[in-house]
């Protein structure tokens, strides 16, 4: 039964929405996160970082349930640059420093039982909010659609974790006040068995396109690829015939996958745009891609999802409990804290 009175709705269970349903869960009496996917849904996006991934992982108490999931530490790279290859090592500063990279059916279950795990968090999938009920200016609750039946439930603080795509952000009026079209698409798959190294990713960087190898599990491997919308437009191919063939043309991978073998398909997103919406308002917060959407070209989405979902915990910890918190001025909170980011990635996207 998800119908009547909850303190937290957490709408999305991936990165943002289960992170922050674990988080908050220490300040809440009975938690609901609703998710519209299915739990068996394959995800065409990645989940890489690194030192500062690690420690937003940690501050938020989760570090370990990530390395539980068993990925290999990266601690450098093979780089090719054109034809030069150069052999990176990332510097040591403690303990956190490797990068890392996990498939989202594997990260994203983990995040959601450590969320369950904490006995106040009830999740409920596929159910997808439909509607969001607003009176007197404020977020009162909304309506669900789950089994083919639409509940209305009530809550305290409605948390928005949909994605980059969310429609709720609509509804509750959090229009984006800062957009970058981005002329990346990004596409990846998985494969198993490659006769990689299982320390160190690989990056080949050549004319409008980045081609990424990175070990994600035992014996499994994430093939990323970054291509500039001039390129599929020139060429007129499929940007997945592109992904094949670049990956056969290269001289670092080509062995290596025609030794193991590919699990998934080759998936991706493409036309995507950066955005910023404000973080929050009355009865309603915004984490994760929903709030704050970076291009994946420079892989800091996981880390900017951990962020925002720390800023809203360390302001209801604040408080003391989830309702009632003051949530005025989070989105300049956010804004500070991931300017880097944003700099960086931005820079990247407008070449
Ligand atoms: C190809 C690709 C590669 C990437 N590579 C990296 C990388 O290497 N490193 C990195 O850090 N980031 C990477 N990213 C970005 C990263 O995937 C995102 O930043 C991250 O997924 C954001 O997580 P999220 O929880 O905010 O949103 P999402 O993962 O988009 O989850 C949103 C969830 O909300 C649910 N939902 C939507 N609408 C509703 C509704 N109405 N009701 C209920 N549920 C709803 C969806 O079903 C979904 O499960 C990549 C992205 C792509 C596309």
């Amino acid at each position: 039964m998800i119908a009547g009175h909850w303190e937290v709705v957490v709408v999305g269970g991936r990165i943002a929405g289960a992170s922050t349903a674990w988080a908050l869960a220490p300040y809440a009496e009975r938690i609901l996160v609703l998710d519209a996917s299915r739990p068996t849904a394959f995800w065409p996006q990645q989940s890489t970082w690194d030192r500062a991934g690690n420690l937003a992982w940690a501050e938020l108490g989760l570090l370990e349930t990530v390395l539980a999931c068993g990925a290999p530490r990266t601690y450098g790279d093979t780089q090719r640059i054109g034809d030069d290859v150069v052999e990176r090592v990332y510097p040591r500063e403690d303990e956190h420093s490797y990068r890392m990279s996990l498939p989202r059916e594997v990260l994203d279950p983990a995040l959601l039982a450590a969320a369950q795990s904490r006995g106040n968090v009830t999740v409920c999938r596929p159910a997808r909010v439909r509607a969001i009920t607003i009176d007197g200016g404020r977020v009162r609750g909304a309506t669900v659609r789950h089994d083919a039946i639409d509940s209305r439930l009530t809550c305290d603080l409605l948390v928005l974790a949909d994605g980059r795509l969310s429609r709720n952000a609509q509804r509750v009026g959090a229009s984006a006040y800062r957009v970058v079209e981005s002329p990346w698409f990004a596409l990846l798959a998985y494969y198993e068995n490659l006769p990689l190294p299982t320390d160190r990713s690989y990056f080949s960087l050549q004319d409008r396109s980045v081609l990424i190898s990175t070990p994600c599990g035992d014996m499994r491997w994430c093939v990323a690829l970054d291509l500039h919308q001039s390129l599929i437009d020139e060429t007129g191919r499929h940007p997945g015939r592109a992904y094949e063939r670049m990956v056969r043309d290269d001289p670092h991978l080509r062995p290596a996958v025609a030794a193991g073998r590919r699990s998934t398909p080759i998936g991706g997103a493409g036309r995507l745009r950066m955005l910023r919406r404000p973080m929050s308002g009355p009865g309603w917060c915004l984490v994760g891609d929903a709030g704050y959407h970076l291009d994946p070209v420079t892989a800091q989405g996981t880390r900017a999802a951990l962020v925002t979902a720390r800023i809203l915990r360390d302001r209801v910890a604040d408080a003391g409990r989830a309702a009632g918190a003051d949530l005025t001025g989070l989105t300049g909170e956010r804004d500070a804290a991931l300017d880097a980011d944003w700099a960086y990635t931005e820079r990247i996207v407008r070449g």
